[in-house]
């Protein structure tokens, strides 16, 4: 796939979807900006803090890994490491077809998208339910998240009573209670049925062992409640040193996620239920998951596993505001998934979303609004080096050449002159425009209106202005 892709597929989105997640992501940047800032006057160093923890942990994730396994084992747990998606999806399977059991619940867990675990239980017989709102909804629908917070940004309430209608779940209503206590009774029924409970962690400390998941539905809660299996996927970048770290991260994580102080469900699980409990699963399963994990660790870009899966990022950029989660054909979408999919895709498939990184105006929105600090900008142009460099070169074929733009540059008036016969490209039909190298790369591409030359009439008016106020 070519980078084209993300700009087509931007042009063709539809309105109501460009809508929808147009208004999902600009609400939820001004609502983080208003409670970052409003509760923490130093949420900047905040967030440099958390960098630097979670920087410290991946370059001694060997120790903290190790470290987090003792004391799950300790605490009762069962651990275990999956190198591949394949390998993830198979000892869930094995794990859940020893112990019987046919129906599962699970709460929202991105690792489990990446190694496509629904599907691979779905065709393995197994009944299994999204309990997490937004995931019940892209499982109704066969659809994909489109966000990492907001998996139906792209939708809307209308869309989704439809979708609600068709799957026997009420007659047509698109008020948002309505929808909310419909699948409220739905999937209180599987709670009580599902003898499993797929979840995955936020955070997972070194020291104690603890699980640290946050959701606000409190679904998770529900489905371990009733199950008498949990098995947690873990990606192995989730740990953070000790339990003083949560803190840190929860905090950061409700803030820059939904604008919470905190999310509503926050839950920390050592083991399985204790003999003094009245409720929880007996047995507790921990599935460390590799995935591309240790290989995008080895390479340049490390500083990506950092990630806390906020959204963020995504919500404050403007290609990934005009284009939708999907265009970026993997789980994680925006600047997030313009870093991550490509390395987590691994050498061998790193070209096919090596264009990915192109998709960014590197404005730095992304970095400023990260709450683990991660460099995106840098990283987004390394991988445009890589990619260049070994992997994907006919990706940027069709790249214009720019020499003659940086002779054009260089000269005050030979740039005033391009930018007045630049104007003329607006009464000439773009399809005329192609022809040389410019004509595969405008092929492929909707170029706007050409607006040049008015920042320099704006500048002499307002100096006209100044010099004569009257
Ligand atoms: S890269 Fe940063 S801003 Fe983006 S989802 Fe991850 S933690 Fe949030």
């Amino acid at each position: 796939m070519s980078h084209q892709q993300i700009d087509q597929f931007a042009h063709r989105l539809d309105k109501g979807v460009r809508d929808s997640v147009l208004g999902g992501s600009a609400a939820g940047t001004e609502k983080r900006r208003q409670v970052l800032f409003g509760d923490l006057p130093n949420a900047d160093s905040l967030r440099a803090l958390a960098g630097r923890i979670k920087q410290h942990t991946l370059e001694h994730l060997d120790r903290y890994l190790e470290a987090a396994e003792e004391r799950l084992i300790d605490n009762g747990a069962k651990v275990h490491f999956a190198w591949d998606a394949a390998s993830a999806c198979q000892q869930v399977e094995t794990l859940l077809r020893e112990r019987g059991v046919r129906q599962v619940t699970k709460s929202k867990t991105m690792v489990s998208e990446e190694i496509e675990l629904n599907r691979h239980l779905a065709e393995k017989g197994f009944d299994l339910v999204e309990t997490d709102l937004g995931e019940f909804i892209v499982q109704l629908d066969g659809d994909h998240p489109s966000h990492v917070v907001k998996p139906i940004i792209h939708k809307n309430r209308s869309q989704i009573a439809k979708t609600f209608e068709r799957c026997g779940l009420g007659d047509y209503n698109d008020d948002p209670e309505t929808i909310t206590r419909r699948a409220r009774e739905y999937m209180r029924r599987k709670y009580l049925s599902a003898e499993a409970s797929i979840t995955g962690a936020n955070f997972v400390s070194a020291e104690s062992g603890r699980l640290c998941i946050v959701t606000n539905e409190g679904n998770s809660r529900f489905g371990l409640a009733g199950a008498r299996v949990h098995i947690a996927l873990v990606g192995i970048e989730k740990l953070v040193p000790d339990d003083r770290s949560l803190s840190l991260m929860l905090n950061l994580l409700g803030r820059s996620a939904t604008g919470q102080n905190l999310t509503v469900y926050t839950e920390f699980i050592r083991g399985p239920r204790q003999p003094e409990a009245i409720s929880g699963p007996e047995e507790m399963h921990v599935i460390f998951v590799n995935a591309g994990r240790t290989e995008t660790l080895a390479s340049d870009c490390r500083e990506i596993l950092r990630c806390i899966r906020c959204g963020a990022c995504m919500n404050v950029c403007p290609v990934y505001r005009q284009s939708s989660g999907h265009a970026y054909r993997s789980v994680y979408p925006g600047p997030l998934g313009a870093v991550l999919s490509p390395l987590l895709a691994g050498s061998a498939r790193f070209a096919e979303f090596a264009d990915l990184p192109k998709a960014s105006s590197l404005c730095g929105a992304c970095n400023e609004v990260c709450p683990v600090d991660i460099p995106i900008p840098d990283l987004l142009l390394r991988l445009r080096d890589r990619a260049h460099r070994e992997h994907a070169p006919a990706a940027f074929d069709d790249a214009p050449n720019l020499k003659p733009w940086a002779m054009l540059a260089k000269s005050p008036a030979a740039w005033r002159m391009s930018l007045r016969a630049a104007n003329m490209l607006n009464i000439v039909p773009l399809g005329f425009l192609p022809f040389g190298p410019l004509g595969r790369w405008t092929s492929q591409r909707t170029l706007p209106s050409w607006r040049g030359g008015r920042y320099r009439q704006w500048a002499a008016e307002r100096k006209k202005q100044k010099n004569n106020p009257s």
